[in-house]
């Protein structure tokens, strides 16, 4: 610590890239200080700090982390108590640029697993970004000898100890995350795809707000008692909601009455969400994925006759390419993409849906003949996908009646309150001719997997290595942008940060004749072994800002990429 002092007052009022010289691992009264990266000018990105503290100070309980889930909760609580810590404390230092800036990598409403806070039997560690203070570019010392001597120290005493955490707290996120666990377990052992408690609260604030809607208009979710379960949990009473099994789920009823709300809640309930979000005990099947149609984007040999045959030109739809897909077709490759990589359950809205991807119906059938139509709808291969593949579906669609035929459970959503009305849904099969021929003879076929060829990777631009997230929904890939807004259950920026990176180590792990699904299960061994920490270029010192993305956003990401070549 006061070599770290002495260095400073050495270089006030020096040029900026004097910093340089701190740059080094120094030993305070309760932790170590492991100065990473030191910034190379007041604008440019933030210096990168770790603060380590042994157990014997932090004296965490094993009790805390001796689980998988149990350690992502703590990491979680520990790195949004220092958010809040920093949030607090902000020191007013003040110069030119990011000067005196400090910052984590701080949660919102979903528990991740993330490497702002890193949790051993041997010490905690917290990865925090700072703006080391200049004027202009000159080195103001006294000032950087307040923030890391003073306000750090000040900050890590407050944030990491036990002594500094709300312990009541903190049990009751622990067993939360408890509960949690136990859910997700038991729905797989039954077989749900989806489980949502009584009691929660779907809607959002605001659509740019993943907080939860306040106030008296709140409706909160109740299950129809045909479809309500009760689940046990290690912490208090059994919860009660709605549960889904595996097959075909309809979600209607009328415009703005909580349809897309209620599927939305649950492509996001493929994470945990914290106390308070009102989705805390939503669960959904964590390998499903929502499918929406996304013309324009690029696909790569994607086999999609399932979906779609006879193209004009007799272009190829087994080994299907495209720089520019049509809504129907780019909604057909997401699905097809999505079981290349392992989804069980897919997660479809008419309001982000093309429509005749989804349905065709007995008058247009009669206008149309079928040979001349290239599209086989949804509706026609949505009980393939479940019978012969156990791939689900849950799907809002209010706009027709002929998916009554191909279901198990029809839910209406009435003032944001749901009803099973599967039987009258039944009864009007009965009773209503319809006039509609299935379109799908034999099966549904096999998903072709794809090889990714080593030269999809092209990560220079001009002769640096470039690739970087710009925000949640876009990727820089040497000289291309990958854009992710279809991925929709992407929800956090530290997520894009991760695939940023993964796809680097996935561009080493291609080889032309290993399966895209094979280098990605690859890459996921390797950080179940290795820790998240393992896929930055900062690995060993300071990869505090990443956050795990599922395989199918990866996946998504590389399916995006306008250089991928497969074979
Ligand atoms: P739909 O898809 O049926 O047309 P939405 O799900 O888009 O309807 O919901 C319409 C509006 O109602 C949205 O503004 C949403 O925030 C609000 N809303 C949805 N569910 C609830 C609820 N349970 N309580 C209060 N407001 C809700
Ligand atoms: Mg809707």
């Amino acid at each position: 610590m006061n070599r770290l002092r002495e260095i400073l007052q050495r270089i006030d009022g020096k040029g900026y890239k004097a910093y340089k010289d701190i740059q080094g691992e120094y030993r305070f009264p309760k932790f170590l200080l492991f100065i990473d990266y030191v910034q190379g000018d007041p604008f440019a990105s933030p210096t990168k700090i770790r603060v380590r503290m042994e157990q014997r100070q932090a004296k965490y309980d094993p009790d805390w982390y001796h689980t998988p889930h149990r350690k992502v909760a703590l990491k979680d609580f520990v790195a949004r108590r220092l958010a809040e810590v920093i949030r607090r404390e902000k020191p007013n230092i003040g110069g030119t640029g990011k000067s005196g800036l400090i910052a984590v990598d701080a949660p919102g409403q979903t528990i991740l697993d993330r490497t702002t806070v890193v949790v051993t039997p041997e010490y905690v560690e917290a990865r925090i970004s700072i703006g080391l203070p200049a004027s202009g570019r000159r080195i103001l010392g006294q000032k950087a000898a307040r923030l890391l001597l003073e306000v750090i120290p000040s900050i890590v005493a407050k944030s990491l100890p036990k002594t500094a955490l709300d312990i009541d707290q903190l049990e009751e996120h622990l067993k939360l995350s408890d509960n949690q666990f136990a859910i997700r377990q038991y729905m797989a052992q039954k077989g749900w795809i989806v489980f949502v408690a009584n009691g929660s609260v779907l809607p959002r604030e605001s659509g740019i707000s993943d907080r939860p809607l306040t106030g008296d208009r709140v409706v909160r979710f109740q299950s129809p008692p045909t479809l309500e379960q009760s689940v046990p949990v290690p912490h208090g009473d059994p919860v009660k909601g709605m549960a889904l099994p595996r097959g075909v789920h309809l979600i209607v009823g009328g415009g703005y009455h909580g349809k897309s709300t209620l599927l939305k809640a649950i492509e996001r309930s493929v994470y945990d969400h914290i106390k308070g979000d009102g989705r805390e005990y939503v669960f959904t099947e964590p390998s499903a994925v929502k499918i929406r149609a996304e013309d324009g984007r690029r696909v790569e040999k994607v086999n999609i006759s399932p979906f779609i045959n006879n193209l004009p030109f007799g272009q190829n739809t087994e080994r299907f390419s495209t720089e520019d897909a049509s809504g129907s077709t780019s909604q057909a490759a997401n699905i097809v993409e999505a079981l290349e990589v392992g989804c069980r359950c897919l997660l479809i809205d008419e309001d982000t849906s093309a429509t005749n991807f989804m349905i065709r119906d007995g008058r247009m059938q009669r206008l149309v003949a079928k040979e001349r139509e290239p599209i086989t709808p949804f509706i026609d291969r949505v009980r393939q996908l479940s019978e012969e593949k156990s791939v689900s579906t849950v799907l809002v669609l209010g706009g027709s009646g002929d998916y009554f035929d191909v279901c198990d459970t029809v839910i209406m959503m009435n003032e944001y309150l749901p009803y099973d009305v599967t039987d009258k849904a039944r009864q009007i099969v009965k009773q209503v001719d319809n006039t509609r021929q299935a379109e799908s003879g034999g099966s549904f076929g096999s998903v072709t997997p794809r090889n990714v060829l080593p030269s999809s990777f092209q990560a220079r631009r001009g002769n640096k290595e470039k690739v970087d997230a710009k925000g949640l929904h876009r990727i820089v890939y040497g000289r291309t942008d990958i854009d992710l807004s279809a991925l929709e259950q992407l929800v956090d920026v530290s997520q894009t940060r991760a695939i940023a990176e993964m796809m680097r180590v996935l561009a080493k792990l291609a080889d032309g004749s290993t399966p895209l699904v094979d280098c990605i299960d690859r890459l996921y061994e390797q950080i179940e072994r290795e820790g998240l920490d393992s896929v930055s270029p900062f690995y060993g010192m300071h990869p505090g800002d990443l956050a795990m993305p599922r395989k199918f956003e990866l996946a998504g990401a590389v399916n995006r990429l306008r250089t991928l070549r497969v074979t």
